[in-house]
């Protein structure tokens, strides 16, 4: 048993799971519970549910769940630990001594922000009070006040080998430290330790905590690469974060202005729109747009007006329109992207271009004339298919009726062939889900095994008995006396839920009660999923003394198939071929 779970329950009852939840996403009440779309996997309808009686959380459709410590864990890409820090930061709390150890991994990611946090600093006073002004000239030409560069934490890095890595070395920070967060690398030639970001302007890049995680670094002069940024390190993956998302999320607007580049949201920051966010250096990700989607129903895409920039476009309205969020686009006349039209224009010109920016169906239509002659008769065929297949991709009946018939009037279809050959499209586009569906339905029954109790697929009455036992001891702890009498833990038959039935049953002959924080310390994350699995399914369901004896006969009836009452691996798994076999 951990140390100082007193400590981890009166933390835990100053953060209800709910509120913590609803401080990352918008949960709705329903009932007793709580519900939204799911932070962890794309969906359209919620089928995340958060429990306030059982201070759980469970996801029906991705199979995720646990504790408030769980969801921090899952959230913030945490350990344990980490994640009580984090909650015991924010709440003033003191962590108690011998609680305070974490694993390697974690010290190092610790290690890391400091290093980050020292860096930036040092980037910043470079920029503002170093020798060079070549920094600070580039952003006073590109009309940043002090304010605004302070506020993003704006840098500067030498045209020196060394001056960082010296820097870090002095504190004490080892070359292993600084390698891996990305600061410094270690020369082939001399084996010596320098500099990876000169001689550029620095863009420090902060999560969603107000941790820094990264930097961006963009050259002075003609040097390639033009942006570097930071690779991939123990605390930062580039397609799963997004440029000044720390600002963004506090926006009240629930509209999010996706730009390309770091230098065109803090313009559009300075002009007063607080809710810009920008890719870090590359093409946005699902995770990106899912991530967005926590925060706003609408994005607005003000990628740069060239060619590669169109077709970013097209990419980014797929994935919004994946997680359910709706797309307008931003054309930019006399300006190449928003840094250049704010400048040009100002400030009040570019808000006015927001509000009148058009939806995403209308840029997608307009792009259908490229390239082709819509005055030939191959020309014409060539325009149907294409905004055909435009058309098709609108997911509201609706709303697609009204842009076909705008469409029609438009080139002069006639509605009804425009109207058959969209049909004929989403006839095909549903076969094909169909056909995905029963794919994914096949792999998920036949072939894919259960990794956590494996057990479970050979003795299903078996271990749906002992869920249901298990159950009934989380709903009624008190009862514990009676329940080992009937239901003692030697009469399981799946190895896992009989791990779970004794380590809750042990934890609540010691606390009076059940908590899934006892169990972090002996069971996975996976494996914490699965518990909060068993406690969320059964929330609704009468569990009554009658069905406990019955789940209880299920167990005792059982008989064993091997005559020493252990199943070996192999025995497994040929009983787990001849199940899939069949
Ligand atoms: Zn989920």
């Amino acid at each position: 048993m951990a140390q100082n779970d007193e400590f981890l329950m009166a933390l835990k009852a100053v953060n209800p799971v709910e509120s913590v939840i609803d401080s990352y996403v918008q949960l709705k009440k329903q009932g007793r519970v709580f519900v939204c779309n799911c932070p962890f996997h794309s969906e359209n309808t919620p089928s995340f549910t958060v429990f306030p009686n059982t201070q759980s959380f469970y996801c029906f459709g991705c199979q995720t769940g646990g504790d408030v410590f769980n969801f921090i864990m899952k959230a913030e890409n945490l350990e344990f630990m980490e994640a009580v820090r984090l909650l015991a930061d924010r709440s003033g709390m003191e962590i108690p001594e011998t609680n305070n150890q974490g694993s390697e991994k974690a010290k190092l990611r610790t290690r890391i922000y400091e290093m980050n946090r020292l860096t930036a600093n040092f980037f910043y006073l470079n920029l503002i009070k170093g020798h060079n002004k070549s920094g600070l000239q580039y952003f006073k030409d590109r009309c940043l006040t002090p304010q605004i560069i302070k506020k993003y934490g704006l840098g500067y890095a030498s045209n020196s080998w060394d001056e960082l890595c010296r820097m870090l070395t002095s504190k004490g920070y080892s070359e292993y430290e600084i390698t891996q967060a990305w600061l410094g690398g270690t020369s082939q030639k001399t084996g010596r330790l320098f500099d990876l970001f000169r001689n550029r302007v620095m863009f420090p890049i902060v999560d969603l905590s107000g941790n820094v995680i990264g930097f961006g670094g963009r050259v002075l002069d003609d040097s390639k690469p033009k942006y570097l940024n930071t690779g991939t390190t123990p605390v930062f993956d580039k397609g799963s974060n997004l440029f000044s998302m720390n600002f963004a999320k506090n926006s009240s607007s629930r509209q999010i202005i996706l730009c390309e580049g770091y230098m065109d949201v803090i313009a559009v920051h300075q002009a007063g729109l607080e809710n810009a966010v920008a890719t870090l250096g590359t093409a946005i990700t699902p995770n990106q747009a899912r991530l967005v989607s926590h925060y706003a129903d609408e994005v607005i895409i003000a990628y740069d007006s060239d060619s590669a920039g169109q077709s970013a476009t097209r990419k980014a309205i797929s994935h919004f329109t994946d997680v359910g969020v709706k797309t307008r686009i931003l054309r930019m006349e006399g300006a190449k992207d928003p840094d250049e039209y704010i400048k040009k224009f100002g400030a009040q010109r570019f808000r006015i271009l927001i509000e009148k920016s058009r939806d995403a169906n209308n840029f997608l239509l307009d792009r259908c004339e490229n390239d082709i002659d819509i005055n030939t008769e191959s020309g014409k065929v060539e325009l149907l298919k294409r905004v055909s297949n435009v058309l098709a991709d609108i997911p509201s009946s609706l709303e697609r009726e009204v842009y076909i018939s705008r469409t029609a009037g438009k080139y002069n279809f006639p509605a009804d062939v425009l109207k058959l050959h969209i049909d004929n499209i989403l006839r095909k586009n549903k076969n094909t889900e169909r056909k995905k569906e029963n794919r994914t339905i096949y792999t998920q029954t036949v072939m894919a095994k259960d990794e956590i109790n494996p057990e479970a697929e050979i003795f299903r009455k078996e271990s749906k008995a002992e869920e249901e036992i298990i159950s009934f001891l989380m709903r009624f702890p008190e009862e514990i006396g009676k329940i080992i009498e009937k239901a003692p833990a030697d009469i399981f038959v799946t190895p896992f839920n009989k791990r779970v039935y004794s380590a809750i049953l042990s934890n609540i002959a010691e606390h009076g009660e059940f908590s899934l924080t006892f169990l972090n310390s002996q069971f996975s994350a996976d494996e914490i999923s699965r518990i909060s699995g068993i406690s969320a399914k059964k929330q609704n369901m009468s569990l009554t003394r009658k069905s406990f004896d019955d789940c209880v006969s299920v167990l005792k009836n059982h008989v064993e198939i091997p005559k020493d009452g252990i199943i070996s691996d192999d025995e497994l798994k040929n009983m787990l071929k001849k199940k899939v076999n069949k």
